[in-house]
Parts: structure tokens; sequence; C-alpha cells
């Protein structure tokens, strides 16, 4: 026996050093272990199982991307989206489906990396809205790669747990709709390596202060034991592993009644890897959708039918124009088009035209334009491009236009945070046909005005030059009325000084 247990940890690390070359943190685990007590009524018949909807249900999932203090750290959305596409095929068959609500920036270091699941929970649970699943994607995730709560509406994900084989977020999904461990008892158990393989399994667990029985291949014991569930097979692997050609572990276990059996490794509820896993079992679907009827604390709906994923190649990019040198600015405002079925863009600009790895800014936002204003360099080129995508489909691609500015160096042009603070535009947004006025309030000494108004191609519509205007103020009317609704810049100019004000007319 010693001998075997010493071969199998040798196997053990051997494979789990493979998988660390090419998925390196999948050897992580997830950080929750709690039956719920509707999931044990549910299983006692107390609650009636509900049937499968015809109609989709769609169920809103808001996305908290958390990066540290300064803002650094946040996913790449692109991986965060494949990873949610994955999890809408894991749940294709039980006619649940999660849609984008909201994609929002956490800057908070403490929740970003944090060192336990109770830390990170609290923090949260304290910041996740009402009647959404919130999901907070983070650095680390106190060493786990994802946890959940049972009838909780949040969960926290590791951000390298991520991705397009990557199938934590399924399977916290089903904590979050009650779901235990096909392991469940065995938590309490350590590592693999102290299950004795060849030996029978005692009869029960201590596990959290109660004696769960230890799961039999006759079934005798399916609806008390392990997570409850007759459709999911005997499973006492409470560590990430890795499965055979026939998916299953490589090696078989022995029940209470020395039966040896094989542990296969489709479970998403189990700890097989990522490359296994595969399913949930119809029992777990049915309890999905049943815990879902019962829900108050988010809400579904069948609105996503029919919807229609956006596309790239409907993508304009607007301001500032392709191959343009700007005035000297330590901001950019970045315009474009408002592209059929989008409801969220995924921008992004650099330094260089390769996008595949550092990436100086990247947000997601639903308007159709975004200030960069994190100290845009004098002299410097920038390239930018966005990704329309769809809250119920989210597949798409950036668009094929890449857009390039030039900084300029004429620091004398430079924005002025007194001017800025003395030139008012009012009403802004303005309803079409209505004067539109720009106020200039205490400018401390006279001088001359110049100003263009422009649109979101960035046509100059109208320009005034050398308007003398008072050191006490000016007061100035641009009739709207010819033009259509819609995003407009007022570039003005007094004293080689520079302010851009953005004008929105609503029809
Ligand atoms: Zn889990």
């Amino acid at each position: 026996m010693k001998l075997l247990q010493l071969t199998f940890a040798t196997l053990l690390l051997a494979s789990f050093s493979l998988i660390a070359q090419t998925q390196p943190e999948h050897e992580k685990g997830c950080g929750i272990s709690i039956k719920s007590d509707w999931l044990v009524k549910y299983q006692h018949g107390e609650i009636p199982p509900a049937r499968k909807s015809l109609m989709t249900q769609y169920i809103p999932v808001r996305m908290v991307v958390v990066g540290e203090n300064d803002g650094n750290g946040y996913i790449d959305p692109t991986q965060l989206l494949q990873s949610f596409q994955l999890l809408n095929e894991d749940f294709a068959s039980t006619n649940i489906q999660f849609y984008v609500s909201d994609y929002d920036f956490l800057d908070l270091s403490s929740l970003y990396d944090h060192s336990t699941t109770s830390i990170g929970s609290s923090l949260a649970s304290n910041r996740r809205e009402s009647n959404k699943i919130n999901t907070f994607v983070v650095g680390t995730a106190g060493g786990a790669c994802g946890y959940a709560t049972p009838r909780t509406n949040y969960l926290v994900m590791d951000k390298d747990c991520m991705g397009r084989i990557d199938r934590t977020w399924a399977h916290e999904m089903g904590h979050v709709f009650t779901l235990a461990h096909t392991f469940y008892g065995w938590e309490s158990v350590e590592e693999i390596s102290n299950i004795e393989l060849t030996e029978r399994a005692p009869s029960t667990l201590s596990y959290r202060g109660r004696n769960v029985p230890v799961e039999r291949t006759d079934g005798s014991n399916c609806e008390d034991a392990a997570d409850g569930f007759c459709d999911t097979a005997p499973d006492y692997l409470m560590e990430r592993w890795a499965c055979n050609i026939a998916g299953e572990y490589r090696d078989s276990l022995t029940d209470p009644d020395s039966i040896r059996f094989a542990v296969p490794a489709q479970n998403i509820m189990s700890y097989a890897s990522d490359a296994c896993v595969n399913t949930f079992s119809e029992e777990q679907k049915t309890a999905m959708i049943t815990n879902m009827s019962t829900r108050s604390d988010f809400s579904s709906n069948s609105s996503g039918e029919g919807a229609v994923a956006a596309n790239g190649e409907d993508m304009n990019l607007l301001l500032p124009e392709h191959n343009v040198t700007l005035p000297y600015n330590n901001f950019v405002e970045l315009v474009w088009n408002e592209t059929p079925n989008a409801d969220f863009y995924i921008v992004q600009m650099n330094r260089s035209n390769n996008f595949n790895g550092n990436i100086l800014f990247t947000r997601v936002v639903t308007d159709t334009s975004v200030v960069f204003d994190e100290g845009l360099l004098d002299n410097t080129r920038y390239y930018w491009r966005v990704r329309p995508f769809n809250a119920y489909q989210v597949e798409s691609d950036f668009g094929d236009q890449v857009f390039r500015f030039r900084n300029g160096d004429f620091p004398v042009n430079t924005i002025d945070a007194a001017l800025n603070a003395a030139i008012t535009i009012a009403p802004n947004p303005v309803a079409g046909g209505q004067d539109l006025r720009i106020i200039g309030q205490d400018l401390g000494l006279s001088s001359n005005l110049t100003y263009d108004l422009i649109d979101a191609s960035g046509r100059v519509l109208l320009t005034r030059e050398n308007l003398p205007v008072a050191a006490a103020g000016f007061n100035e009317r641009i009739e709207t009325g010819t033009l259509p609704a819609g995003v407009y810049f007022l570039r003005l100019r007094m004293n080689e000084k520079l302010v851009t004000k953005r004008v929105v007319i609503t029809p």
C-alpha cells in the first residue's frame, strides 16, 4: 500500500505539471462547498420540480471587471466574452441563457488581489447590484479559480480561469443555482493522494459538522449521499484532475462495498480539468431550472429571442479622422458610428497597430464615444479600433478600420483649464431649432475668439474668426435649425489657447 501511495503521488504530480505547462492556473479549484438548504428540500420532494420553459429564459449578468487602484489588471474583454459564449453553450440545453446587462470597471486593489474567499466575498457582496447576477472578475480569487455561494446573486472569478476552454464560470453558475460538487463531502479530504485507491472508502465522511454518507456504486444511497443526484456517478476526487483518453479518472476507486469503479470526467460540477468536462446531468439541469423559477434576487425574461450579433463590418470610425495631426492635447475623444445590433463597444487604443500584446487603453462602453484622459503624450502617434457587440449574442469582430492620429507638438495650443472653466455651452443637450449659446465669463483680458462647429464625421460646418471679446465676457449664439440631431464639437481658440466642447443636439 505504501508503495502504491508513493507511485500514485508521483504520477499525480507529473500529470499536474503537464497541465501546468499549457494551462497554468487550472490546478486551482473552486472556493465553495456548501450544500444549500433549498437543494436538500428540493431533493426531499418538498419543492416540486419545474418544467423546462419552451422559451429561452434570459438572465442578466453584470460584468464587474476589477482592477488595481491605479486601473491596471483588467481582464481583456475579448477573453471575457469568449468565456461568456462557452458559459451559454454549457447552459444551452437548459434553455437558460445569460446576457450582458452591464459592463462595469471597478478599481479596488483589495478585491483585485484577495488572499481568502471570505475577504473577497464581503467586498464583492457589498458591491453587487440587485435583479442580476454579478460576476466579479479579479486577479487573484483567494487562491481559487472562482467561488460562489448557493442562492446569492454574485460570483467571483479569477481572470486566468476564463477563456475559450475554461469551464469555471459554468461551474460557479451551477453553485449559484444551488448545485453541490459531485464529490460533495470529500472536500474535507485535502488531497487525492490521501485516498487509498484499492481500499474501500469509509461509509461516511465528517464534513462541516455533519456525517455525509459516501455514495455507493449500486445507487442505493444516491439520494442522500454526495450531491443528492442519482444520475451523477460516485466521485471522490476533490482536487483538480486530468482525465484519460476514455474520459475517466485514470485509476479506479473503491466504494464502501469494496466495488471498484471509474469516475467519469464529464460533469461540470466535478473537479475534472476543463478539457474533460462539458455537461450537467439531467437531474442537475432540472434542479437549476426549478431554482431559477423560485428566485427573486434576479429576473429572467425572454427578451433576447431573435437577438442578432453585431457585425464589425458595420463599424465606422469617425473622430479623430484617420491620419490627422491634432493640436497638442493631453486627452482625446474617440467617436464612431452607432452600429446595428450593438449594445456595447470595446474600444482599444495603442501606440502601435499591433493589438495582440499589452494594450495602452481598453474600455467597454454603451455610448458611441469615449474620452481617453490618462495623459496623452505630445508628438506621439496613436492607433485605435472598436468592436461592437450585442448583449445577447456577443460573438463579433473588431471592425477592419484601424485609425491613427498624431498628437501634435504645439504646446502653445494647449487645452487651457482656466479657459475651459470660463466657457459654458448652454443648453447642452440643445433641442434642434433652439439657439446654442457660447458664454464666456471673467476671461482675464480682452481678446479675439475663433471657433469651429464640427460634426461627428469631422466636417467643419461653421467657422467664425477673430470676434473681438471683452475681458468681462461674451455671449455668442449659434442657430441649430438646420442641424440634424447628433453629436457635435465646438472648437474654440483664444489667445493661442484651445478648448473643445462636446455638444449634443436632440430631435
Ligand atoms: Zn465548486
